[in-house]
């Protein structure tokens, strides 16, 4: 038994793949040297270096046992969203001394994921993904039949944002965050090829306060197999918005928040950064280009320097906040790859902490939890101008 939207899904999983157009090259970003190879267990690593950097080292000397793909998800027919389960990712690695950091280079004595002895900015496959393009699926005995199941079909990778590990991206220098970007670019048109791949999605969590178990400064991107729930609602929107008004409704936000200016914390040449006028985090800033493009590959290089100088500015107000290093999470909206909401999209980067106060953490309670009914106890005005005031 289906839903009728998820037929719609199926469709969208079926129709051809549409990429996204080459990123143009037409400012005076530097070139970028990409390298490929494989990991003792398959895996594919990809470097991404500045175009002077050394060779780096392919062969990876480790053994390993085959990655686990046991993923698969689940279709809750009362919310109508997908639910993936990855039972296997509880044996991963839990916050290892920085000794034995597997994100840092490779030493003479000791072996990492990265069997280089150095990297600007380095993408490999998780070991322990929650969605893998080899996914078996897992047990369906007693589901009822309401309850779909399919394979966790996908892809889950890791992204080193440099091979410093005391770093964060907050202190990165503007050229290593622009090599990050355009990492993000060329994993977002990669991943979109795979076949049923529904949406590319870079993140980043930061600090332990929201369960990052490595300390190394790094992101993710997943690859999924269905379009969000979030994006789907948020889309969905966006379609009724237009067909009630012909605007855009992205653009509409960010052009009211930009005449407002009240919640805006930071804008540059290309890009505005601002505290949504309906936060619900303790501290939550979007940022957007001025022009609407659906995906990070479509961002030019002018466009993609300007974000690296504004969103290092936006961090170190962040982490200036409660003068300590903010724990948060970034995450890319990007236009799903072939859905009829597609062209409904607007890229956008949401930044999002639960740290309400210098010493306490917000936590998701009854109305949030049990109702999704956000309560937040700060204007964003206040959050805005205090960001500002650093
Ligand atoms: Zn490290």
């Amino acid at each position: 038994m289906r839903t009728p939207t998820l037929d719609i899904r199926q469709q969208a999983l079926r129709a051809p793949v549409e990429r996204s157009p080459p990123a143009p090259r037409s400012g005076g970003g530097s070139a970028v040297k990409r390298t490929t190879a494989h990991l003792a267990d398959g895996r594919e690593i990809i470097y991404f270096d500045q175009d002077d950097a050394p060779p780096r080292e392919l062969h990876d000397p480790r053994t390993l046992d085959p990655v686990s793909t046991a993923s698969t998800m689940r279709h809750d027919p009362v919310l109508d969203e997908w639910v993936i389960m990855a039972s296997h990712r509880q044996n991963r690695i839990y916050h290892p001394p920085t000794t034995d950091c597997p994100l840092c280079p490779s030493t003479s004595e000791r072996n990492t994921e990265i069997p280089s002895s150095d990297y600007d900015v380095v993408v490999f496959e998780n070991r322990f993904p929650s969605l893998s393009m080899h996914a078996a699926g897992g047990d369906t005995h007693g589901l009822p039949p309401l309850v779909e199941s399919r394979p966790g079909v996908g892809r889950c990778e890791v992204v080193c944002f440099t091979s410093d590990h005391d770093a964060a991206f907050a202190t990165l220098k503007p050229a290593q965050a622009r090599l990050v970007m355009d990492t993000w670019a060329d994993r977002t048109s990669a991943l979109a090829a795979l076949p049923g791949v529904a949406q590319v999605f870079p993140f980043e969590n930061r600090g332990e306060a929201i369960g990052v178990t490595l300390g190394h400064p790094h992101g993710q991107i997943y690859a999924y197999p269905f379009v969000t729930p979030r994006s789907r609602q948020m889309l969905s929107n966006a379609r009724a918005f237009f067909e009630r008004t012909g605007q855009n409704l992205f653009a509409s936000v960010l052009s009211g928040e930009r005449s407002s200016g009240a919640r805006v914390v930071a804008s540059s040449a290309h890009w505005t950064a601002f505290v949504p006028a309906a936060a619900r985090w303790p501290v939550e800033v979007h940022v957007y280009p001025h022009r609407r493009v659906l995906d990070i590959p479509s961002l030019t290089d002018t466009e993609r320097d300007d974000f690296a100088e504004l969103y290092l500015d936006v961090l170190r107000r962040l982490d200036a906040l409660y003068h300590r290093a903010l724990p948060y999470v970034a995450a890319w909206h990007q236009a799903p790859v072939s859905d009829p909401l597609r062209e409904q999209a607007y890229l956008h980067l949401q930044v999002s902490s639960i740290q309400r106060s210098a010493d306490k953490l917000k936590y998701l309670a009854g109305s949030e939890t049990g109702m999704g009914a956000f309560i937040t106890d700060v204007l964003p005005e206040d959050v805005a101008e205090r960001l500002r005031a650093v």
